[in-house]
């Protein structure tokens, strides 16, 4: 069966990203397994990460929908795990990770 020939994806980009930190606060990375934001507390990417991270792959604009979508599947595969009945739709995870970046377009 070919299905079982297909390799399991790779486990995706490090949300390691915004890399701006300070001295004194964490930085607007998300924490997993929950992906909240570990500055703030809001859903990641929060509203400081989306800046941070526009400035960051401000040359770089297909790199940041290539970072969004696989931090989106690693979300999906984590939120999924954590809350598989009544947790956010793939419209409203794509809404979060990647509607929001460079290259916005309308799903329907
Ligand atoms: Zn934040």
């Amino acid at each position: 069966m070919i299905s079982s020939m297909v390799s399991i994806p790779a486990d995706g980009p490090t949300p390691d990203r915004p890399r701006w930190r300070t001295q004194t606060e964490p930085p607007h990375t998300p924490l997993r397994p929950m992906w909240c934001c570990r500055a703030c507390g809001h859903p990641w990417p929060c509203s400081t990460a989306r800046l941070l991270l526009r400035t960051e792959y401000e040359k770089n604009a297909a790199g940041l929908s290539i970072y969004l979508a696989g931090l989106m599947y690693k979300a999906m595969r984590d939120l999924y795990h954590l809350n598989p009945h009544d947790g956010q739709s793939p419209r409203e995870m794509f809404e979060r990770f990647i509607a929001w970046g460079p290259f916005r377009r309308s799903i329907i």
